[in-house]
Formats: C-alpha cells, structure tokens, sequence
C-alpha cells in the first residue's frame, strides 16, 4: 500500500505570478521579515522569543517575540481608545476598507500562500482554499454590513403611537484566540465583520499561524485600518490566549471542545457573551443512487484536505450497502495514487501533519483500531523519509465502539467506513455522536439529499459536497452543535453576535398609564378588546 503512495509532486506553474517570483531556498522565509512583522505585535523590545518551525522539515524559519500578560493590558488599554472613533465612521466607510483588503489578499496571493504551506505544511491547493475563504468573507461583509446592521422599525406596542427600533451597537473590544490549522483564515475572518461593526480586536493568533497571520495583518493595514484598532499579541494559549478572553467584550474562540468547555466557563462567569467553534466527528453518506465516482473524488478532498486537520472534514465514510463496494474501488483506487510532498508549488495532492503531537495522535489513533481488529484499506504508516510528520491517508474499515477512532476526533487523515442498508440507518448512525459541526450527503436525487440532510445534526450539511459548499457560503450561517460549539460565524449571525441589541422605542400620545378617571377593571377590559382586534388584524 505505502508503495503505491506517491511521495513527490508533479508540478506545472501556470501561473504568471509564480513565473515570476524568484525561487527562494526550500522552506525559509526572507530573512528581514520576521524582524519586520515583529513590530507589528504588542510585546516588548527585549521580549522574550519563541522559534517558528515548519512542519515540513522541523526547522526553524522564524523567531518571534511573545507577549505578556502586561502587553495584553495594553493592548486592551490602546484598543479601547481607538474603539471610540473607529465606531463613530458610517458603516460603509469602514466596509470600504474590507474591499480594498479583499484585492490585496488576491494581489499577494503567492507570498501568502509561501507562508501558509511552511506554517501549516498543508499543499498549495489546499492553501488557497484560505485565500478564497478571507477574499469571500471581505466581499461578503462589505457589502452586506450595511444592511446587517442598519435600525429596524419595528411594530411598536400600541400601534402608530409606539414607535420600536431596533438598534445594534459595537461590543467594544473582541478577544480572539485562533487554531494552527488554517493560518490565514482562523486567525483573519473572525476579526473582519467584528471590525466592520465597529469594534476594536484583539488578536492572538496561534504560534504556529503567526507568520501568516502577522503579515495578513500588515495588508489590512495597508487597506486603511487605522492605527490602534487591531491589537495582536503573541504567545501560549493557556497564558496570553487566556488573558486575551478574560478581558475580552465578547469572546471569538476557535480550537478543541476540551478547552472550548474552558473557556466558555470562564466568559459566562464574567457574564460576557462566546462564539465557540470546536471540534467534530463528521460524517459522509453515499446513497445507492450517487454517482460515484464523482462522490469517490469528492471523499478523496473532503476527508483528506489539509491532511484532515480541518475541523470540517470527514472522519466517517457511511456508504449505502448496494454501492458500498463499487464506491470503495473507486475511492481506494484515487487514495493509494494520492501525491505527498513539501514543495511550495501546485500539484501536489496531501502536505504534513503540524507536529509531532499531532503524528503521535493520528498513528495512536490508527494502531488502536488495528489492534481491537480494525481492517486498514489503504494507507496506515507514516512517512518519516517525505518529511518527520507526514503520514499516509489512510482508510480503516470494522471500526467498532471501544476504537479510540470511533468517537473520538482523529484531526488527521483518517477515516473509516461503516455499511447500512437504509437512509434512516446512515441518519441514525450520522447522529451517532456528540458532535454535531459538519455533514455530507451523495445522492443524483438532491430532494431525497436534502430530506436526509435536514435530519442530520449538523451546523452545516453538504449535498453533494463534502464542506465547501456551506463553508463558502458566506450570507449563510455556520458552526456547531452540541459539543461543535456555540454560536456562527457568517451571515447575519457572524456579525450581529459583535454587537449589543437595543431596542429604543418612542411613546406617542398617551402613555402606558389608566387613565385618569377610568376605573382599572374598565381599562382592563378595552385593552382585552384591543388585545383581539390587534390579533384579528394580525397586527403582532
Ligand atoms: P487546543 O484546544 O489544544 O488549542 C486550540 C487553540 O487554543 C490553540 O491556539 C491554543 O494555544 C489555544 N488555547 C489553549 N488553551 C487555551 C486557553 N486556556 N485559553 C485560550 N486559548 C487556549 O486544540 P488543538 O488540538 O490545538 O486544535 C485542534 C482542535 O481545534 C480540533 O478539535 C479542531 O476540530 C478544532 N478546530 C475547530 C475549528 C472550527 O472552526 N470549528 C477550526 C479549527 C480547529
């Protein structure tokens, strides 16, 4: 099996950009760079340092400094300032700034791209599925903000003489702490609408994303983000992340259900509000009608992109009895010819595992359902001589309750297939967890797709798609339920959740008083009987 895995890419660059670029020496940054991004952090001039390593090789590409629990002070002090006169410009003139960051983040695509593969060492293709993602989210906000967030009328409690409206202020300042996985993305999109409605953000990126992040961070400077608005420090989660949400108007977390559970704690006991973005189980149906070798190519990217290290992607692979072996040819077939490589070039189909931590999680994972009799259909070694983290993707069959695997989130490239003769069997068996962040399902008939996905316990659900479909559609809602989190991001929830709710409502003519004279119980009764005629008028 290990043999048929291709470990190095083919590439063609077609890409004039690319032609263009110089090449630089395999896995290193420009050497002025990180001096350069450093200013661009809260911390101070004789901070402490922490070295950024690619998963690629494990060296060192970078050293960064990192912040203290002063410096989150600070930042907090100095975004609170600039909060006040940010909030004060018009919606569309802070919208206008996302616009001009969505053609830069396009515009420095490569560069960016560079940093994305060597923090994350995921491929290229899966790299630019993170400048899609932020270019979207800008596109979307800036044009949609306005309309998000502008008064509402509203009917008020006596009709004509009660005027509601509904307003939605700026929290004041965001704390975000933000995951390792997707560098750009997790640690840009969740600022960019909490920014467009008027706060100031304080960003702790992840040390492994802070390469990326830093310098995404420079280009929305350069779109005209004024100076103050966007805090960023650097350094652990359990001290300056932690810092970062304890101070926090409203708490934008990103990362495991374990900790999420801790940080929730922590916001509800401060009586702030969370968006919780956590972890999943997620799982993919074929039913006996899809067409499969287009579901078998989908399974191939949506189980493996990123090497699985994407919350969304799919860890279980629930195929329709009838199609189940005509399926796994396919699927099998296009897996064992799947390429892994380093290059920071296209072409290449699966990167590396983040860390050593995580190659230990992903092998514990695999060798304990093929100790408790698990069936390894393809993959299931690592891949020490391509790289020290990469391992294979790797698809298990036979795995049983007491597997690790089974309920328990790999994070890595592994998934295993489980047969059921029925829909209502796959539906039963998708819910069949405590997660609830993602879903998937195949079938040519898309009202019989979207009948099954209504039932599946899922924030999002894919037909025919394993999670770019809803990931990418950014005027709809997303994110998990039960242990998958709290709260959305995108849409109207993503950035209405940044704001306070205010209803200002304007009393015309008498107000909400008997009437000098009336007697109470006769009051009572003609506000009954306005009671039914609001009701028959369907004024409500
Ligand atoms: P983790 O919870 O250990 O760490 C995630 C982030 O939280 C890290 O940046 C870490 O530094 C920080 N952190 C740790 N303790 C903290 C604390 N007390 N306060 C504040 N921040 C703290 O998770 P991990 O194993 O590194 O990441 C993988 C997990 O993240 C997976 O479960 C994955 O599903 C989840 N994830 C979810 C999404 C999503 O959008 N739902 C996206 C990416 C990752």
């Amino acid at each position: 099996m290990t043999d048929q895995l291709q470990s190095t890419s083919t590439t063609e660059v077609t890409d004039p950009a690319d032609a263009a670029r110089p090449s630089p020496a395999p896995h290193t940054v420009d050497p002025t760079l990180p001096a350069r991004l450093a200013r661009r952090v809260r911390a101070a001039a004789d901070a402490q340092t922490y070295d950024c390593v690619t998963p690629f090789t494990a060296g060192v590409i970078a050293q960064l400094p990192v912040s203290t629990v002063a410096d989150v002070e600070q930042a907090y002090d100095a975004a609170r300032a600039a909060q006040t006169g940010w909030a004060a410009r018009s919606v569309p003139d802070r919208a206008k700034i996302l616009l001009r960051y969505h053609d830069l983040i396009l515009q420095h695509r490569d560069e960016l791209l560079d940093l994305i593969q060597l923090e994350s060492g995921k491929t290229r293709k899966n790299a630019f599925e993170e400048i899609l993602d932020v270019a979207g989210i800008c596109r979307h906000y800036a044009r949609k903000a306005p309309d998000y967030l502008k008064p509402r009328k509203h009917l008020g409690a006596i009709p004509v003489l009660t005027q509601s409206t509904e307003l939605h202020h700026p929290r004041g300042v965001i704390g975000i702490v933000g995951p390792w996985n997707y560098p750009l993305s997790m640690s840009i999109t969740d600022a960019l609408p909490a920014l467009v409605a008027g706060n100031a953000v304080v960003v702790r990126p992840d040390e492994k994303a802070s390469l990326t992040a830093l310098r995404a961070i420079e280009l929305l400077d350069q779109a005209g983000l004024p100076k103050g608005v966007l805090q960023v420090v650097l350094g652990p989660g359990q001290t300056v992340g932690e810092a970062v949400l304890d101070r926090a108007d409203y708490v934008m977390y990103t990362g495991s259900t374990a900790t999420g559970r801790k940080v929730a704690e922590r916001a509800a006991s401060r009586l702030v509000g969370a968006s919780l973005e956590l972890g999943g189980k997620n799982a993919m149906y074929v039913a006996d009608d899809a067409n499969l070798r287009i579901a078998a190519e989908g399974a191939v990217r949506s189980c493996f992109s990123s090497a699985g290290q994407l919350c969304i992607s799919i860890e279980r692979l629930i195929l329709h009895e009838r199609i189940a072996d005509d399926f796994l040819k396919h699927f099998l077939g296009r897996v064992r010819k799947m390429s892994l490589g380093s290059d920071l070039a296209w072409g290449t189909d699966m990167g590396s595992l983040i860390s050593q931590a995580q190659l230990e999680r992903v092998t514990q994972h695999v060798e304990d359902a093929r100790a408790k009799g698990a069936t390894v259909l393809a993959g299931g070694h690592p891949r020490p001589e391509l790289g020290p983290y990469f391992y294979e993707p790797t698809v298990l069959e036979g795995v049983t309750g007491g597997m690790d695997c089974r309920n328990g989130e790999t994070f890595g490239p592994v998934v295993a297939v489980y047969r059921v003769s029925s829909d209502e069997e796959a539906i039963a068996l998708a819910n069949d967890t405590n997660y609830g962040l993602n879903g998937s399902v195949w079938s040519k008939d898309t009202r019989r797709g979207r009948r099954i996905a209504e039932q599946i316990r899922c924030g999002t659900v894919n037909v025919n798609e394993g999670y770019a479909a809803a990931w990418a559609s950014n005027g709809s809602p997303m994110g998990g339920m039960g242990e998958s989190g709290l709260g959305r991001r995108h849409g109207a929830e993503g950035i209405l959740k940044y704001t306070e709710s205010q209803n200002v409502a304007v009393q015309h003519g008498t107000p909400f008083k008997v009437p000098t004279g009336v007697p109470e119980k006769v009051w009572a009764r003609s506000m009954a009987t306005g009671m039914r005629v609001m009701k028959g008028f369907r004024l409500s």
